[in-house]
């Protein structure tokens, strides 16, 4: 597979959803995060906080993604469903960026206060990497950056051409997090999430979750291929998810996020629910196979989000492979 350069690309779990689904669901994220109340969750950013949007790449509207970019449809559905078959795959050969562009210009002119963040979806995820990037900094030795790539419909990435269909991934390659904002929408609108800021954000931790397996060399480990509840894809993945949970703990404390509540956690584990293997299966295929998991259950990963949240001694509690089940 073309995209496979020494390591896999790590998605984020997701297939087709049907809202019918969706309530069952609710229900049992609401079981995991206490306290709820029903209200959506307003995260919001401090209004002066000062970003730094260099550290997202905005090629959005460039020509030459893939062919297949943005399909769509019955075709759309059918390129996911092979996607999904070949363990996240996807990517097309011959995909070009298109002419030379500025990278940059728009995000650095729009995108300047935590203001910005609370007023504009493609700013307040450059709020969110900010946090994120600010918080693993203070804790992981010699940590590197990693940018963040907006892209529409398709974008030549370190791990070979990828379309928005595979949902937003971080390539070790070139250690970037690529993300189709419009993802967001389909979030919500195909798989039944109930969105919000705070739903957007644990995406994109999830992804930095993986940098910092990158960077901590444990991406290389994970790489027998195995499948199931238990398999070292599913710990990998887990694992990002808890690094999700630590960073939503110590978010304020980053000076970018004014707040943080329970409805926004909860918005967080619906979207964990929403793209566990589990119920992407049962909405794909109208069956529930484990033994192919990659991502962990909706159980698992609202779980592993929480021990993460919950965790006092920071994320030495997200180690997934030090647990016999998890
Ligand atoms: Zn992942």
């Amino acid at each position: 597979m073309p995209f496979r350069l020494g390591y896999r690309r790590r998605q984020l779990g997701f297939g087709q959803g049907f809202h019918q689904f969706t309530e069952g669901f609710r229900h049992e994220s609401a079981e995991y995060a206490e306290g709820v109340t029903g209200k959506p969750g307003a995260m919001r950013f401090r209004d002066s906080a000062r970003l730094d949007p260099s550290q997202v790449s905005d090629r959005r509207g460039m020509r030459g993604g893939p062919a297949l970019a943005g399909g769509g449809g019955l075709i759309g559905l059918i390129f996911l469903v092979i996607s999904l078959l070949n363990n996240g795959g996807g990517g097309a050969n011959g995909v070009s960026i298109g002419g030379a562009s500025s990278d940059q210009g728009d995000l650095s002119a729009q995108c300047q206060t935590g203001a910005d963040a609370n007023q504009r979806e493609d700013c307040r995820i450059v709020g969110v990497v900010n946090s994120v990037q600010t918080f693993w900094r203070g804790r992981v030795p010699n940590y590197r950056e990693a940018k963040t790539v907006f892209f529409t419909d398709g974008t030549q990435t370190g791990c070979g051409g990828a379309t928005a269909d595979v949902g937003p991934f971080y390539c070790p390659n070139d250690s970037t997090v690529y993300i189709d904002l419009g993802f967001y929408d389909a979030l919500r609108q195909r798989f039944g999430a109930k969105g919000g800021p705070f739903a957007e954000a644990y995406v994109i931790a999830h992804e930095y979750g993986h940098h910092i397996q990158n960077l901590r060399g444990i991406l290389r480990r994970e790489h027998d291929g195995s499948t199931g509840p238990q398999s070292s894809s599913v710990r990998t993945e887990l694992m990002a998810d808890c690094l999700a949970g630590a960073w939503a703990k110590g978010a304020v404390d980053t000076g970018f996020i004014e707040s943080l509540n329970d409805d926004d956690i909860r918005d967080g584990l619906d979207a964990a629910s929403v793209i566990g293997d589990d119920r992407i299966q049962q909405a794909s295929q109208g069956r529930v196979s484990p033994e192919s998991w990659t991502h962990g259950s909706s159980e698992q990963r609202q779980r592993w989000f929480l021990a993460g949240y919950r965790a006092q001694n920071g994320d030495a509690a997200c180690d997934t492979f030090a647990v016999s089940r998890v």
